[in-house]
């Protein structure tokens, strides 16, 4: 048994978003050994069925397996999917007339290509695709049987074939002929339908309608694949049984995928660059404050402040320095006002001290001045007094004479 799982014909580390998928194969309950084989390689899928046997069944699964994953088109091209099951089918002959194997030996093949909202399907023999469309079942392949023949020529039903007795007699396969071709379909289907692809072992065990059931009530595409497998060893697993489900995301479903990642990323970058513009903002409004200064009052002195006047939001915008040995009083009227109303902003506290030192020198400055305008103003009034007191002297001195 070939299980060629979980992987995408574009490479396992395509970052491709493979649709939701979920496979298994099992030996059932009666057989002793399991010849289907599947693919699961993203976008191909197939089943294989394999017959002749004791060892030869599985040894024609596993080489239709091998060569149609090799030769397979990387994307949707029914011809060339169609030519890779041919070629499967001469490397089949091929084998058996070198002995490996055994002559006879043979396989089913339900190989589909999905992308998108396009399916392509080349079948030979009895194994299934089906798809499930708005909650119905619908089978889309024709099986290469006698029994199919029996129901389409209205001998028996479709649930009377589900347990002829010759229900295993297939009418084509591969490593019998080798001018066998398959049957090739290409198909339009929507998002949200599911693909169920799956050997005789399914559907001769399940009803078509239980099948339908558990595909519709089963959201995980694995979860339904383990449960098919489980329903038909339920019902007895008399042969090999190998499923594959497969959702359909069509192109528009990708597209909003893709649009909602981007826009999360687009979001994810807005919110951090918000974030760097505030912090941003915040750590240079700290370090303007740090360097920022402003005269202000404390007591009857003049004060340095860093920051600035006021607050934002309740909080605290400035922080006192130091306080100085000016008194405001000693300042000019106008120069007063402007520190009492922090008017008198300067670029760092250095600058505000050098401010305040020109003040103390001017009221210094103020002082001598008024020291000697007082002076003056004292010997001039002396001086005044002198002159006053002369003329009548001599006048007394002259009539003294
Ligand atoms: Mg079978």
């Amino acid at each position: 048994m070939k299980n060629l799982a979980n992987k995408s014909r574009h490479g396992i580390s395509s970052k491709i978003s493979l649709p939701n998928c979920g496979s298994r194969t099992d030996v059932g309950c009666v057989r002793d050994h399991n010849e289907d084989s599947l693919i699961v390689e993203h976008p191909l899928y197939a089943v294989f069925d394999g017959m002749g046997g004791h060892a030869a069944g599985e040894v024609a699964s596993e080489i239709a397996c091998k060569v149609i994953s090799n030769r397979a088109p990387k994307s949707l091209d029914v011809a060339a999917l169609g030519q890779a099951v041919e070629e499967a089918n001469l490397s089949i002959l091929e084998a058996a007339k070198e002995g490996v194997g055994k002559k006879g030996m043979g396989t089913t093949c339900t190989a589909c290509m999905l992308e998108g909202e396009k399916l392509n399907i080349a079948q030979v023999g009895d194994s299934r695709a089906y798809l499930l469309h708005d909650g119905r079942l619908n089978q889309l392949t024709r099986d290469h049987s006698y029994v199919q023949q029996l129901v389409e020529t209205g001998q028996i039903t479709k649930e009377e074939a589900r347990v002829h007795p010759n229900r295993s007699m297939i009418t084509r396969a591969l490593g019998s002929d080798p001018r066998m071709i398959p049957d090739l379909y290409e198909i339009s289907v929507s998002s949200g339908d599911r693909l169920l692809i799956c050997t005789d072992g399914l559907y001769s065990m399940v009803s078509d309608s239980r099948i339908e059931e558990i595909l519709c009530s089963v959201e995980d595409a694995q979860e339904c694949a383990d449960l098919l497998v489980s329903a038909a060893n339920n019902a007895g697993g008399n042969d090999n049984i190998t499923v594959i489900v497969v959702d359909v995301s069509g192109f528009t479903e990708i597209k909003k995928k893709k649009l909602a990642r981007k826009t999360k990323i687009t979001a994810t970058v807005i919110v951090l660059a918000l974030l760097a513009i505030i912090f941003g903002a915040i750590f240079g409004f700290n370090a303007w404050l740090n360097n920022t200064s402003y005269l202000s009052v404390d007591g009857d002195k003049v004060a340095i402040f860093k920051g600035m006047p006021g607050q934002i939001l309740g909080n605290q915008t400035n922080w006192k320095v130091e306080t100085t040995d000016v008194s405001i009083s000693d300042l000019e009227p106008g120069v007063q006002a402007r520190i009492k109303n922090n008017e008198v902003k300067c670029a760092s506290v250095d600058d505000a001290r050098k401010l305040v030192s020109d003040y103390k020198k001017q009221i210094s400055d103020n002082r001598v001045a008024a020291d000697k305008l007082k002076e003056n103003s004292a010997s001039k009034t002396e001086g005044s007094s002198s002159e006053n007191a002369s003329p009548s002297s001599s006048q007394n001195q002259g009539s003294n004479q």
